[in-house]
């Protein structure tokens, strides 16, 4: 075989075998067609004529087995703004950023003279035995360590094998996610109750019969039928998580994105940050094969310090759903999942600064049972983790090439029926275009989504009146920063609350002592004092940056109970940060859709939003990252129903996905926004063995 122009046509195809190398025969009767050899030719500057006549001269990035091929650049950049973009010798001028051509519609491929395709093909298979010889060896050097992992909810029966080595790299497993290669699974939407996590429970004659009525136009809810509404149960496919595992093959890596009617060309979602709100969502169209792409602001993952503590609540349901199991080496002894990043705490303490308990609470307090109402529960306790932490897991779970870092999102344009067009700045000050379906802000507090999207003017920012410092620091240094003991102290102004939130063994690799920045520490605690302040006090301060973050707070807390003083004095300055605390009231489900009608705003039924960029909230209910875990997973579950049933359905479905969202966390951001005022008050050391919130609602009763 030798370089030139190949035709390439279905019809052209038959025929042309591998000839030459050792190729051998079964792989030559394997491999019998020039469709089936492209993938070798990955990395050659080529360029497509397509029977529409049309011309491309490119890189090839990606090519299947049908010929349906990804071309970039030839110098592996995206498309520029400026300077206009090169028209080669009989090449369409058009530019592209990387472009999808299908098999089909290819008439030839013309190859760069001197290039030698016989030479690709014998390196791509080499390659290729390569990959598998290491693939067999390993696995029959080492048996297979295994380990069970629990689908679904606690109490769930299916359980599934799980291997623990990890898969060899090369071939196919470059297209996997550094999880899938590490765990050997693949982890994809459960195919009967299509990530749900639940199906329909058969009707009783009851049901059925109410249903009638009410599709017979009678059943209004009065009288003696109520009105019918469908029973769902657990799916026992997948035990309730959604989500079933498979072994890696070269198919389910290699195909993920062009599936049906989901190639990127056809439907795509462009996610705006790489937060954990955006994060949680690409997992969740990975795991449904719905191509997306994250693009992330920042220049790598480690660009900045984030390293504070999270408390999971709710989100952890949303975490099962994105295929983590086990949070806390609790969970891990129950499933028997080495994969955690988290801890309990089984006691919470509340003091005045002198040290006197006003309350006390936890699982250690109830002796493992929680009581609400005069009944004993077997309540879970919330896992504390970090979130750089839970960010560098939600990465190492999607697959290559999924997040594009230092792409800063400028502005969309809906500029073809149902496409957007999405620029960016690049750090070098360049613009860069890309396309999309739809497009989700998932970029944060001041998101710029929202403010094309909804405009500053509606809901601006609103300031709490508090500012929060942070601080993180080893620990322990006393009973109370234990790794298991969350304690808050206040004097009816100014509140001091720590809590642990990591340790930094997984896997045997330092991880959240790594992120905060203290490596030879077990176990992390952060601390977060907060006070009332004026605006502009409080930029100011956060302005002034950590020394004189710390200093204030050793001036408020300085003579307070021990351990707080020790714990000011060891926080290494570089762990602390201050910002003064805002929130946004919650919008209209009609304003968020469309955009308000007096503004500059674009609306856009092809955008939305999820995260601190919809419903911003304070974060003294630790509510924000949960909320965000759930918008992500939410949504993805919203675009995949429409997808399946017709992609013209999806903004109905990003509709359905607003009102819903904006129902669940305007309670969040109201509560939220109460604490950020009852928690600087003398309710915050008010007595009672209770939660602050509950001390709260029993005052404003009395
Ligand atoms: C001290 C503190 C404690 C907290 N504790 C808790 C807690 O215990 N529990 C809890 O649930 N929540 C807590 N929160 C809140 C939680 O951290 C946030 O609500 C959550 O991180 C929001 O996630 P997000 O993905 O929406 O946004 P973010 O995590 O803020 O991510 C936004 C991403 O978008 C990127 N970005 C921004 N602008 C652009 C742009 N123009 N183009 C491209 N990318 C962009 C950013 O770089 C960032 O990576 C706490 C917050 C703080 C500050």
């Amino acid at each position: 075989m030798s370089s030139g122009r190949l035709p390439a046509s279905s019809s052209d195809k038959k025929g042309q075998s591998a000839s030459s190398g050792r190729g051998g025969k079964a792989n030559a009767s394997r491999e019998s067609s020039l469709a089936q050899l492209f993938r070798h030719f990955v990395g050659l500057d080529l360029i497509v004529e397509t029977k529409q006549g049309r011309s491309y001269k490119g890189r090839l990035r990606e090519a299947d087995q049908y010929m349906n091929i990804v071309l970039c650049k030839s110098d592996g950049n995206e498309s520029r703004q400026s300077p206009p973009p090169p028209g080669g010798r009989g090449v369409d001028g058009q530019d592209f950023t990387s472009l999808h051509i299908r098999g089909p519609s290819i008439r030839y491929i013309v190859f760069g003279a001197g290039v030698d395709l016989a030479a690709c093909v014998r390196a791509g298979r080499d390659r290729e035995r390569a990959a598998g010889d290491r693939y067999k060896r390993g696995v029959r050097k080492a048996p297979r360590k295994s380990a069970s992992i629990v689908m679904g909810d606690a109490g769930s029966s299916k359980r599934l094998k799980m291997t623990t080595e990890s898969f060899p790299t090369g071939g196919f497993m470059e297209h996997l996610s550094p999880n899938e290669r590490k765990t050997g699974k693949v982890i994809s939407v459960c195919s009967k109750c299509n990530g749900e996590g639940k199906v329909r429970a058969p009707l009783s004659k009851k049901a059925k019969a109410m249903k009638k009525l009410q599709q017979e136009g009678n059943g209004s809810g009065d009288g003696p039928f109520q009105a019918y509404k469908p029973n769902y149960k657990p799916c026992k496919l997948c035990g309730g998580s959604g989500l079933l595992e498979s072994e890696p093959s070269e198919g389910s890596a290699q195909d993920h994105q062009r599936k049906g009617s989901l190639h990127p060309d056809d439907f795509s979602v462009a996610i705006c940050g790489g937060g954990i709100g955006g994060l949680a969502l690409a997992i969740a169209c990975q795991h449904r094969n719905i191509p997306c792409t994250v693009y992330e602001r920042d220049n790598s993952f480690e660009e900045r310090k984030q390293g504070y503590g999270l408390t999971m609540q709710q989100g952890a349901r949303a975490l099962r759903s994105l295929g983590f199991f086990s949070l806390t080496d609790e969970d891990v002894a129950k499933d028997g999942v080495e994969q955690r990043f988290g801890i309990h705490s089984t006691e919470h303490i509340v003091h005045k600064p002198d040290g006197e308990v006003v309350g006390r609470w936890g699982m250690k307090v109830w002796g493992g049972r929680f009581e609400k109402g005069g009944r004993k529960h077997s309540k879970r306790q919330n896992a504390h983790i970090s979130r750089q932490g839970l960010r560098r897991m939600l990465v190492e779970m999607l697959r290559p090439d999924t997040i594009r870092w230092g792409h800063k999102f400028l502005q969309y344009e809906e500029k073809e029926s149902r496409k957007l067009t999405l620029t960016f700045e690049r750090r070098s000050g360049e613009q860069v275009t890309n396309h999309c379906s739809i497009l989700v802000g998932a970029d944060g507090i001041r998101s710029a989504v929202r403010g094309q999207k909804i405009g500053e003017t509606t809901s601006p920012l609103r300031y709490l009146g508090c500012i929060v410092i942070l601080g993180i620091v080893p620990s322990p240094l006393s009973h109370l920063t234990n790794g298991e003991t969350v304690f808050q102290t206040a004097d009816g102004v100014t509140r001091l609350y720590a809590m642990p939130f990591a340790t930094n063994a997984r896997d045997g690799e330092p991880l959240s002592a790594v992120d905060v920045g203290q490596q030879d520490s077990e176990q992390v605690s952060m601390w977060q004092l907060s006070f009332p302040m004026d605006e502009g006090d409080a930029k100011e301060l956060s302005r002034r940056g950590p020394s004189a973050l710390k200093a204030e707070a050793v001036r408020r807390c300085g003579g307070w109970h021990d351990p707080i003083p020790a714990m000011l004095e060891r926080t290494h300055i570089e762990l602390i940060s201050g910002y003064p605390c805002y929130d946004r009231l919650i919008v209209d489900g009609e304003i968020f859709r469309k955009g308000p009608q007096d503004s500059r705003s674009s609306g856009g039924e092809l955008c939305t939003l999820i995260g601190d960029g919809a419903h911003p909230m304070s974060p003294f209910k630790g509510q924000g990252a949960n909320q965000a875990l759930l918008d992500g997973v939410l949504l993805a579950r919203k675009i995949n129903g429409a997808l399946r049933k017709n992609s013209g359905k999806v903004p109905d479905a990003l509709a359905e996905f607003e009102e819903e969202m904006l129902q669940r966390s305007a309670v969040k951001v109201k509560k939220s926004a109460e604490a950020a005022v009852f928690l600087h008050s003398e309710v915050a050391i008010g007595g009672g063995n209770v939660t602050r919130g509950a001390v709260a609602a029993t005052q404003s009763k009395g």
